[in-house]
């Protein structure tokens, strides 16, 4: 599924923020990425769908290297990955349905969310992820009249509106008080297992990537220093 090989990024005032990361995923499960701040986290998710462009290494999605991809083809490879955010980004005067739809848009617009007409096979998949999520009926408020946890709900449907290959996390939770991350923790370990697609999450909390994680890849300076199952973290630490 991804097969991360060598991954590198240095930046240009010299900072090497990754430092040969390889990291194999060929099965549905949820991968957290702990480590402290400055560790590497944020750009190790970013270099995967090439927010942040790789110094050198190979990232191979299904077979093909992200790394390599011209413009046009890394729009299409990026339709593939569903990107979750810290802060939504929900389009704030669109319907809850209007963002989820957007998802099969591949990208977020407001010109295009309202001026396109979706097909009934979208619609009516976008219901039952709304469904899916928790928000059965919320389809017509607008998102800015919803909680964080509501956000963060409409932001994995629209990811899984893409029909996404893997899905990407970037700290998902911090902006949301306890309870509700344990429950969107919960949610996304359902997703990945009910459709099969491997998610990585950063996530600065580490009893909740040990409790709600599959795998935890730690990075420390760069380096990739603990890849194992939850229960194995208590040994390293
Ligand atoms: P790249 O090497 O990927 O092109 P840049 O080095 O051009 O990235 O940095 C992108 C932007 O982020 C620049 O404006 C840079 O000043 C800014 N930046 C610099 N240091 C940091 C940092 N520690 N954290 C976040 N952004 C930073
Ligand atoms: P984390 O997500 O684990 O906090 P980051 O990936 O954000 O770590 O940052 C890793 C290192 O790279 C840090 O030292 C950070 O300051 C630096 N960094 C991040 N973005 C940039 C940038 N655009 N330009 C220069 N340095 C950056």
């Amino acid at each position: 599924m991804l097969d991360v090989q060598c991954l590198s990024k240095v930046y240009k005032t010299g900072k090497r923020a990754l430092n040969g990361i390889d990291m194999i995923i060929d099965r549905p499960q949820v991968v957290a990425i702990i480590g402290s701040s400055g560790a590497g986290k944020s750009t190790f998710i970013r270099c995967i769908n090439r927010l942040v462009e790789p110094t050198s290494g190979r990232i191979l999605l299904n077979g093909k290297d992200i790394v390599a991809l011209d413009r046009k083809d890394l729009r299409s490879a990026r339709r593939r990955i569903g990107m979750i955010f810290q802060e939504y980004n929900l389009v704030e005067r669109l319907t809850v349905m209007q963002n989820v739809l957007s998802g099969r848009l591949g990208y977020v617009s407001l010109f295009a969310s309202l001026r396109y007409r979706f097909p009934a096979e979208d619609i009516r998949a976008a219901f039952e992820l709304l469904d899916r999520v928790g928000l059965a009926g919320y389809q017509d408020r607008r998102a800015d009249a919803l909680s964080g946890g509501q956000r963060q709900r409409v932001g994995i449907a629209r990811a899984l509106m893409q029909r996404p290959d893997l899905l990407l996390l970037d700290e998902p939770t911090a902006s949301l008080d306890p309870k509700t991350s344990r429950q969107i923790m919960r949610l996304v370990g359902e997703l990945v297992a009910e459709r099969k697609t491997p998610a990585i999450i950063n996530i600065h909390d580490v009893a909740l990537a040990k409790s709600h994680a599959d795998r935890i890849v730690g990075l420390s300076e760069g380096a990739l220093v603990f890849d194992d199952t939850p229960d194995q973290l208590t040994d390293a630490a």
